[in-house]
C-alpha cells in the first residue's frame, strides 16, 4: 500500500473531523502506518516528528512500551463492562489516584468518554446541584475566546466563533466575562473587575462560571496570569457560584505544575480532565467534584434526585489501565522536573523568533509555546503554508489560524525539539509576501 492508494480509498468512505473535505483536492490526507516516541511513519517512508502531541493527548510518545503492556494485561482479563451496578479494579484504582493527587476537597469521581461529554457533566451536575437545594439557576458563565468542547452544551460555553457561530440557535443560555488580555497581573486585575461586574449582576442566575485555567487552548493558545484565578475563586465563592476548571487541554503537566490551578493555589467545585488522562491511548473522561455536591444528590430513590447521566462506555477498563500506567510514569521518572527543563529549551528555542518581522506575541506557559504571524488576511490561511511546509519537512505542527504552537510529547528530545523550531523558523522565512 502506498499513501496515495489508501488516501483515495480514505475519501471514498470517511468525513474528518474539523475539515473541509474539499480541501483534501489539493491537500492530501496522510495514511500513518506505525507509530514511535515523538516520530510518525507514513506508508511512503515519510517520518514526522509529532509537535503537537497529536490533538495535545499524547505524552509519553506513541507506542510507548510501558504503556502497551499494561493494556495488554488488563485486555487479557475484562475488556469492559457496564458501570451502573458493576464495578472494577481499574476504575476503583484510577478514581483513588486520581482523588490523590488532586485538590483536597475533590472527594468523588464520576466517570465519562470524552472531554465534551465531561464538560456536559460538570454543568449538569452544578445546574442539578442547585436545583436539589431547591434553586433553579438556569445560566452559565464563560470567559471571552474561551473553548470546552463541540456538543451543544459544550459549545454553549465557548466562544470561539468559528466552531460556534452556525448553531447559536440550539445553545443553551450563556454570558461571558473578559479573559485577561495578557499574561500580566495588570490585566488579570481588570478582567476580575468586569467579573464582579457580572456576578454582583446576575449570580441569582448563574449556576457556575467555566474557565479553561491559564491557557485557553483552542483560542489560539491565549495565556493569562494565575493571580486571575485566584481572584475568580473568591468572588465566585462569594457569590455563591461553582468554579468548573476545564483542565481537560492543561492538565497532567502541561503548564509546568501537573495541573494548572496549582499555581493559583486554588480548589475548583469540579473538575474536568481528558485528553492526556490516558496518555493519548483511549478515549477517557472524568469530573472530580466536592463531597458537598456529591451529598445533594444522595437520597431516597423516589424523592428523584439522582444524577441519572450515562455513557454506554463510562470507566472503560482498558483505557483506566492506559491512564493508570500514565500515572505511574508521572511518579517513576519525575516527569514535572524533567518537563521544567525541556520548557527551558523551549524558551531558548522561542527567543529567537523575536528576530522576524512577521512574528509577535511570543508566548510560553511549560510545555506549551506560541506566536502569532502578523499582517496576512485570514482568507490567506498563512497556518496552513506553514503546516504544509513542516510535513514536507518532517515535522507535524497544526497551527490554529494564524498562531503557531509547540506542544510536544514530554519524552521529546534536544534535538528533536531544536529541529521542529528550526522547520518552523524557516516556514516564517519562506511564507509569500503579504
Ligand atoms: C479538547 C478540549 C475539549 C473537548 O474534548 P473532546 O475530547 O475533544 O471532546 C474541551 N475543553 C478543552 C479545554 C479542550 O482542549
Amino acid at each position: 500500500m502506498t499513501n496515495l492508494e489508501l488516501f483515495e480509498q480514505d475519501l471514498k468512505y470517511i468525513w474528518h473531523p474539523c475539515t473541509q473535505m474539499k480541501d483534501h483536492e489539493f491537500l492530501p490526507l496522510i495514511p500513518i502506518k506505525e507509530a514511535k516516541g515523538v516520530y510518525l511513519y507514513d506508508f511512503d517512508n515519510n517520518q514526522y516528528i509529532d509537535a503537537i502531541s497529536s490533538w495535545w493527548v499524547n505524552i509519553f510518545g506513541h507506542n510507548n512500551s510501558y504503556i502497551n503492556q499494561k493494556i495488554k494485561e488488563q485486555l487479557d482479563k475484562l475488556e469492559h463492562i457496564i458501570f451502573a451496578g458493576f464495578t472494577h479494579k481499574p476504575a476503583i484504582d484510577l478514581a483513588q489516584r486520581l482523588i490523590d493527587i488532586t485538590a483536597a476537597s475533590l472527594q468523588k469521581l464520576f466517570f465519562a468518554d470524552n472531554g465534551s461529554s465531561a464538560i456536559e457533566v460538570s454543568l449538569k451536575m452544578s445546574y442539578h446541584y442547585f436545583l436539589n437545594k431547591g434553586v433553579k439557576k438556569s445560566l452559565f458563565l464563560s470567559l471571552t475566546n474561551s473553548y470546552h468542547g463541540e456538543t451543544i452544551g459544550a459549545l454553549s460555553v465557548g466562544d470561539v466563533d468559528l466552531y460556534k457561530k452556525t448553531y447559536k440557535p440550539l445553545l443553551i443560555n450563556n454570558i461571558q466575562t473578559p479573559v485577561p488580555k495578557d499574561k500580566t497581573i495588570e490585566a488579570a486585575n481588570e478582567a476580575l473587575e468586569a467579573l464582579e461586574n457580572i456576578l454582583k449582576k446576575e449570580h441569582k442566575n448563574i449556576a457556575a462560571f467555566i474557565v479553561e485555567p491559564l491557557i485557553q487552548g483552542a483560542g489560539n493558545m491565549h495565556m493569562y496570569h494565575p493571580f486571575y484565578l485566584k481572584g475568580a475563586r473568591e468572588l465566585t465563592k462569594k457569590y455563591g457560584v461553582h468554579l468548573i476548571l476545564d483542565e481537560i487541554m492543561t492538565g497532567f503537566g502541561r503548564t509546568g505544575t501537573m495541573f494548572a490551578y496549582e499555581q493559583a493555589e486554588i480548589e475548583p467545585d469540579f473538575l474536568c480532565l481528558s485528553k492526556g488522562l490516558t496518555a493519548g491511548y483511549l478515549p477517557l473522561s472524568v469530573v472530580l467534584t466536592t463531597n458537598e455536591v456529591y451529598s445533594a444528590f444522595y437520597c431516597d430513590y423516589n424523592e428523584h434526585k439522582a444524577f441519572l447521566h450515562s455513557h454506554s462506555y463510562t470507566g472503560n477498563p482498558l483505557a483506566c489501565s492506559a491512564a493508570l500506567a500514565s500515572l505511574d510514569l508521572f511518579e517513576k521518572e519525575s516527569i514535572i522536573e524533567k518537563n521544567r527543563t525541556t520548557a527551558s529549551y523551549m524558551a531558548k528555542e522561542l527567543k529567537r523568533f523575536e528576530e522576524l518581522d512577521r512574528v509577535e506575541n511570543i508566548r510560553q506557559t511549560g510545555m506549551v509555546a506560541a506566536f502569532d504571524i502578523k499582517g496576512y488576511e485570514p482568507s490567506k490561511r498563512i497556518g496552513l503554508k506553514v503546516y504544509q511546509y513542516g510535513l514536507k519537512n518532517g515535522v507535524l505542527l497544526r497551527p490554529l489560524g494564524n498562531t503557531i504552537y509547540f506542544m510536544p510529547p514530554y519524552v521529546i528530545t534536544k534535538e528533536e525539539l531544536e529541529y521542529i523550531f528550526k522547520v518552523a523558523y524557516e516556514a516564517i522565512e519562506q511564507l509569500p509576501a503579504n
